[in-house]
């Protein structure tokens, strides 16, 4: 739904506090060249990743390295671990850029975040199992392959593979960052026995990226805007200076390589985000202050509530601040709260597309469909309008219709992570690395 725009009379306001407001806007306003500037320096953050000296994006290769067809085929287990839920799904791939997916969501219990790398593993093959004796009442008699999608930044040196770099998200579970996390899952479902052989780990962008791919060809990247912020897309293996010496021969120098960007770490170094004290301030109070610079910039639920409620009445806003912070409001500061929450939102959406165009703009993509994600992409009210007049901004196109456009994604935690396991399995069928 898009924003209600700014109505009513400001005449109950105080002058000092428009004045004030007046300032905040200013403060939050991103012009287009900034946009330009950021988008610029995001493109050298983009090259650094990919060589071997590396930066602040850690530009991780997905070791995916066929498109989709959309003519995959079979059955396969796909889960997502994500903030809230486990999900665990079923898919069946059509052949013809078509698929069915049958689920589950397990509720993740609230201490899960901080439990112990034992307790979140076999929580999740519990939960496996529960799927598959229901789903599989007469068993199976070949071990179900399973793509698991993993959606934080873990480094692959092949595609069955992923070693946890940090936690982000707010998750912090004790002894798994610099471990193997699919030998940690695959123990835990042998203590359960029960036949599933874990094929592929997948970023979550990587999966919405392929799973789109499937079904459209002029998919070109896939975006998550939600508790995180990220993008994939498919780069060339001579062009990725880091991968020099980890190459099997094999593989070709022209072969095509799914890179996990990993960009929510974009300008750590606090050199171009027009970040005020009030982002300084809650870097300082998350979990892992200094990280994750971009991503903290963009999410959040709050203003996204206060954008919802009728300029008219702003009564949700009373509620939110009494109910949430325990502050009482008058009329006119209900009105700055509110104005404030679009200006904050329009900055969201304006900063979050500079990794999408700095993509399009070192690949020399002129046209694409982005495929899009996440809580923030599909309910943050004038998230898809601000964030394509974002583009617009930078690109100044001229054409009536605008060539690079952001489409809403295919399931690719779930038809995404089947299509690469299958595309693993056929690569392992042809003796491929
Ligand atoms: C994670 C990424 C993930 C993104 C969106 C970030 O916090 O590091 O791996 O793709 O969130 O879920
Ligand atoms: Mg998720």
């Amino acid at each position: 739904k898009p924003p209600q725009h700014r109505k009513g009379t400001f005449t109950d306001v105080p002058q000092e506090l428009l004045t004030e407001l007046k300032n905040l806007e200013e403060l939050l306003t991103i012009t287009p060249e900034t946009l330009i500037k950021i988008t610029d320096h995001f493109i050298t953050e983009l090259d650094k990743g990919l060589s071997k000296k590396g930066g602040n994006i850690p530009m991780i290769p997905g070791w995916v390295l066929d498109f989709p067809t959309g003519k995959e085929t079979g059955d396969y287990l796909a889960i997502d671990l994500g903030g809230t839920n486990l999900r665990v799904v079923l898919v069946k791939l059509g052949g013809n850029r078509d698929f069915d997916t049958t689920q589950s969501k397990f509720a993740l219990p609230k201490h899960m975040r901080t439990a112990t790398s034992d307790e979140l593993f076999d929580f999740i093959a519990e939960c496996l199992k529960k799927f598959v004796d229901e789903e599989f009442p007469e068993g199976v008699s070949a071990p179900l392959p399973l793509g698991f999608t993993f959606s934080y930044p873990a480094s692959q040196n092949s595609i069955n593979e992923g070693v946890l770099q940090r936690w982000t998200k707010g998750f912090d579970i004790d002894g798994v960052e610099g471990k193997d996390v699919v030998p940690l899952l695959q123990a835990s479902i042998e203590k359960v026995q029960v036949p599933i052989e874990v094929v592929a780990l997948i970023n979550d962008t990587t999966g919405t990226l392929v799973a789109s791919m499937y079904t459209d060809s002029e998919a070109k990247m896939g975006l998550i805007f939600g508790t995180g912020c990220n993008g994939a897309y498919y780069d060339v293996v001579k062009d990725i200076p880091k991968l020099e010496g980890l190459i099997p021969d094999d593989i070709d120098a022209e072969s095509p390589m799914a890179i996990n960007c990993e960009y929510g770490a974009f300008d750590n170094e606090h050199l171009v985000l027009p970040r005020t004290k009030y982002d300084i301030q809650i870097d300082k109070e998350s979990p892992r202050p200094g990280q994750q610079s971009f991503e903290k910039m963009i999410n959040t639920s709050f203003p996204a509530k206060i954008e919802e409620d009728p300029f008219e009445n702003l009564s949700d806003v009373a509620d939110l601040f009494q109910n949430q912070l325990g502050i009482q409001t008058t009329s006119a500061e209900r009105k700055i709260i509110r104005v404030l929450a679009e200006k904050i939102g329009e900055r969201s959406s304006r900063l979050s597309i500079c990794g999408i165009a700095a993509i399009c703009k070192k690949r020399g993509y002129k046209s694409a469909h982005c495929a899009a994600d996440g809580s923030v992409y599909n309910k943050y009210p004038g998230f898809k309008e601000r964030a394509a007049q974002g583009l617009r901004d930078i690109f100044k196109w001229e054409s009536k219709e605008d060539p690079i456009i952001i489409v809403p994604a295919e399931d690719g935690s779930g038809a995404g992570a089947a299509i690469i396991a299958a595309l693993t399995q056929k690569r392992l069928k042809e003796g491929k690395s």
